[in-house]
């Protein structure tokens, strides 16, 4: 079937009046035959497998038994008598429980006889139980084997309101498949059929809409999610060539003396595998002619701020500016400090610009940015404005991306005619399979190693009912001259209870912990600005022992001497923020401690979140667990979650099909940027079909 008749309106479906239309439209957004034709199924009923009871799993799936009743009773409860049997096979035995229709039910039902039961089962009591079972007998089962799997569509209450029931729209379904014979056009190209062996796509969709076995229905997601997948990555891969093509970028071609005078003469330490890894990746970029849009993942203190630097100092060698930028003032004079403190005795210049950086000071730092003789420039979004010029910027450099906007990104980018090299870094892992599809049209670097001698954190988990311990601990901690973190858990829905917790705990922190001897600075979002630096200052100086605050100290600030983190109620912040506050310690040569409080109640996903926690430092674990926990869309925040509504994949776990479609993809457009060559004429047509018809993905604009 052609393409055009596909986009048929569904109104000339037999069986669907404009009632039905109107309802298919606002309630799963089906317009035409196309659309309806791509309304996959949730699930399967499957009457072809037979279950054991000790294979039993405690889903929501459908499952189907051979066994027998070998007694049945009526149980008298508060709210009605129910009918109980016991039903067992070879492997165990389980309850089968009516509420209704019992008289009937126990005047019909066959002891010790060979009965066949469908339905869902509940875990109740230490058994399975299955309420309302359809039943049975193994005879008649046998001689009327012929329903295969049945498929349960999508659904919502106004559906079924309306009457549209999976029945209806498996009927027309099956009216769909009548009128167009069942024939669609190959969406595929011969190539990747015959090299992945994949179904052809009108037996795919046959058989995901009526499958006929098992094997088959697998065959046939198979080819659809990957047919899926590899349109999204082929979309993101040629975005991403063409930009290349198009945006010409400065040519770095240079490893000149600054970089390996820097290299020979001033770095501290020797860098990781990771790290000259990291950078051999980055001078690849630059010397390609293209602009560069890389994104450098590491986990905290892997290390990033001296490949950031050693990059900048590439851009110098090469006659430019670079300009590296963080998203508080803080962090904007940590990374200040420690880089001029690392350019010292090299000649290389470097000022800070922040927004409370005094005007006349300014005046200078904008002159010997348009004269070229500032080389670098750290700062906050100060950077970004107007009045601040170079002479020529070759590098920008985003610190801790996820609290910037592609805004202010591209407002980087129109600092010059030619758009700088752009490197973003980020603390916050990002799972590969999630990147690969969000991030597909970046290239992306990973520090995945931690500079040597760093002692891994130790977290435990533990009750408030043990506070005195953990105070008592602290106060050793404080005596042999570390520094603690006391982070409360702050929300805009909970705000005034949440502050009331934090002063609460602050107070009793105080009252545990007397002056004079102990000194406690409390951080706080009600604060002045000029406050809470203040406090943060302190606390960075080692003037106070403890920092009382909310999650504001929770990117970037760097106290080598503090040792531990407590994090109250833990259980109320995600996996990623509570690595995220973790890494705040373990920044010294002192072992370091991560300690999570919460109370006694918790739900399983939180209990999960602690495990996960206490099990493991790597970040990237944590970031794949948090993956599954939460679903890609909630993990990237709504804005991006519509890149994620998937028909058929899932980017969790078909993470092997992605790997193969983005493979696919890649190849392809190597070869043929333009899908040009006729092998991939099928390719190219099927692209602009679902680009013309807004099918594709339009969240990738
Ligand atoms: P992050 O990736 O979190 O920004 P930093 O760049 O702040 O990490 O580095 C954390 C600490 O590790 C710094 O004190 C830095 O000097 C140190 N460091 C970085 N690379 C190495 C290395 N190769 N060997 C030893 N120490 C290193
Ligand atoms: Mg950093």
């Amino acid at each position: 079937m052609n393409t055009p008749v596909l986009q048929t309106p569904i109104t000339y479906l037999k069986g669907v009046g404009p009632h039905r239309a109107e309802t298919l439209q606002s309630e799963l957004g089906i317009a035409t035959y196309q659309d309806l034709i791509n309304l996959f199924p949730n699930r399967y009923i499957d009457r072809t497998q037979y279950y054991k009871i000790n294979q039993l799993q405690r889903s929501n799936a459908d499952v189907q038994i051979i066994g027998k009743i070998i007694h049945i009773k009526t149980v008298e409860q508060k709210r009605g008598k129910r009918l109980v049997a016991t039903f067992v096979d070879e492997t165990g035995e389980m309850e089968l429980v009516w509420f209704r229709g019992q008289k009937w039910i126990r005047e019909n039902l066959k002891l010790n006889t060979p009965y066949v039961i469908f339905g869902r089962c509940n875990w109740y009591n230490g058994k399975f139980s299955m309420p309302h079972p359809d039943m049975e007998l193994f005879d008649e089962h046998q001689k009327g084997l012929k329903i295969g799997m049945q498929p349960i569509y999508p659904s919502t209450e106004k559906l079924s309101n309306k009457g549209i029931t999976n029945r209806v729209i498996n009927k027309m379904m099956q009216q769909l498949f009548l009128e167009t014979k069942g024939r669609f056009s190959e969406t595929l190209s011969d190539k990747i059929l015959s090299e992945l062996q994949l179904l052809p796509k009108s037996e795919s969709l046959l058989n995901i809409h009526f499958p006929k076995n098992q094997e088959l229905l697998a065959k046939a997601q198979f080819r659809l999610k990957f047919e899926e997948l590899f349109y999204i990555q082929l979309q993101l891969i040629s975005k991403k060539l063409v930009r290349k093509q198009k945006i010409k970028g400065f040519n770095f071609d240079q490893v000149g003396h600054r970089f390996n005078t820097f290299y020979r003469d001033h770095l501290p330490f020797e860098l990781t595998n990771a790290q000259k890894r990291v950078i051999k990746e980055i001078r690849a970029d630059l010397g390609s002619n293209a602009q560069m849009n890389r994104l450098l993942q590491g986990d905290v203190g892997s290390g990033k701020t001296i490949v950031a630097l050693m990059i900048m100092l590439l851009a110098i060698d090469n006659g430019f500016q670079a300009c590296l930028m963080a998203p508080t003032e803080i962090l904007a004079q940590q990374h200040h400090n420690g880089i001029k403190e690392l350019l010292d005795n090299t000649g290389v210049t470097c000022e800070l610009l922040t927004g409370s950086v005094k005007k006349s000071a300014r005046r200078p730092i904008h002159e010997q940015l348009e004269s070229g003789e500032l080389h670098i420039l750290i700062g906050t979004h100060a950077v970004l404005e107007d009045k601040v010029r170079f002479k020529n910027l070759g590098l920008a450099i985003v610190d801790e991306q996820h609290r910037f906007g592609v805004a202010q990104r591209s407002k980087l980018w129109h600092k010059n005619e030619v758009p700088p090299h752009v490197l973003v870094m980020t603390a916050t892992p990002i799972p590969r399979t999630l990147a690969m599809s969000l991030y597909g049209d970046l290239d992306i670097s990973v520090i995945d190693e931690l500079p040597p001698g760093r002692k891994p954190i130790k977290t435990v988990h533990r009750y408030d009912s043990n506070r005195l311990k953990v105070f008592h601990f602290i106060r050793n901690e404080i005596k042999k001259g570390r520094q603690i973190y006391v982070v409360y858990p702050l929300i805009q829905e909970s705000e005034a209870l949440d502050y009331k917790d934090l002063m609460d705990g602050y107070e009793s922190i105080v009252r545990d912990f007397p002056l004079p001897d102990y000194q406690i600075s409390i951080v706080h979002g009600k604060m002045k600005p000029a406050d809470k630096d203040y406090e943060m200052e302190r606390f960075v100086r080692g003037e106070t022992h403890i920092m009382v605050a909310t999650t504001v100290i929770e990117v970037g600030v760097n106290v080598p001497n503090a040792s531990v983190m407590i994090i109250e109620s833990a259980e109320r912040f995600g996996l990623s923020q509570l690595h995220q506050l973790r890494g705040r310690v373990g920044r010294g040569a002192d072992q370091s401690y991560c300690i999570l409080m919460t109370g006694h109640k918790l739900s399983s996903e939180a209990k999960t979140r602690l495990e996960t926690m206490v099990r493991t430092n790597d970040g990237f674990e944590i970031a794949e667990v948090d993956l599954k926990l939460r679903g890609p869309g909630d993990l990237m925040g709504t804005q991006q979650s519509g890149i994620l509504n998937l028909k058929i994949a899932d980017i969790v776990k078909d993470n092997d099909i992605l790997k193969t479609a983005r493979h696919y993809a890649i190849q392809i457009l190597k070869n043929d940027s333009y899908l040009e060559q006729s092998d991939n004429r099928i390719i190219r047509h099927t692209y602009m079909q679902l680009v013309k018809h807004k099918n594709i993905w339009t969240y990738i604009s």
